[in-house]
């Protein structure tokens, strides 16, 4: 099984991707933790290429094919070889993040991405997990987070405003395999609904 958390920056999908982690392995399932851009050697390379240094060194294209190839290093070296062995993958971020980043807030890429998509990954999570913030929240939190010297979007309300509607939208786009939480709950209420959506689809 292949599950992945989507959601604003601070929306708190990567504490809530570890808690899912812990409450399956409690339950005896075999599971992988990982997150993009990055997840394999190569590709934690490639997030420092794309996350670190001057945000304008690489054209969205560019940025884009980076994303791509991480993403796909992450899939050949990790995520299949896990899925095929009977784990659960748990990513914190996937292609829907890519959709949303590199496919609208620099630019209109959406078409370019799915194209690559379709060529270099051709493959969707099996359930995805749209922890849905509103951006003040959202925002607060992140920046509390410090010690960390990768690029912060400080994208301001508006765009983030956008990246929450644009996640929105995709969990319409592929309602068959999203679940969308309230993420301004306190964190237990949210990982309560997060094991509820999990047991729904391995059941
Ligand atoms: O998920 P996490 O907070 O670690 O993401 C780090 C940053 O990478 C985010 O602020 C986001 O803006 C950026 N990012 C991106 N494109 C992606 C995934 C993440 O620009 N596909």
């Amino acid at each position: 099984h292949f599950i992945t958390f989507e959601g604003i920056d601070g929306s708190g999908k990567s504490t809530q991707a570890r808690r899912l982690a812990e409450h399956l392995r409690s339950l005896g399932h075999d599971v992988i933790l990982t997150r993009e851009p990055g997840g394999s050697p190569g590709a934690e390379e490639i997030r420092a290429l794309v996350l670190q240094g001057d945000p304008d060194r690489w054209s969205a294209e560019t940025e884009l094919l980076l994303f791509t190839a991480a993403r796909r290093d992450h899939m050949e070296r990790l995520i299949q070889p896990a899925v095929d062995a009977g784990k659960i993958v748990i990513c914190d971020r996937f292609a829907d993040s890519t959709r949303m980043y590199q496919g609208l807030s620099r630019g209109d890429l959406r078409g370019k991405v799915d194209t690559l998509h379709d060529l270099m990954i051709g493959r969707e999570p099996d359930l995805t997990i749209l922890i849905d913030m509103n951006p003040g929240q959202g925002l607060a939190r992140a920046k509390g987070r410090q010690g960390t010297e990768e690029r912060f979007e400080d994208f301001g309300t508006d765009l983030q405003e956008k990246m929450r509607a644009g996640f929105l939208g995709l969990a319409k786009e592929f309602s068959d395999r999203f679940r969308t939480i309230n993420g301004a709950q306190d964190i237990d209420a949210v990982a309560q609904d997060v094991q509820a959506a999990t047991a729904a689809y391995l059941s």
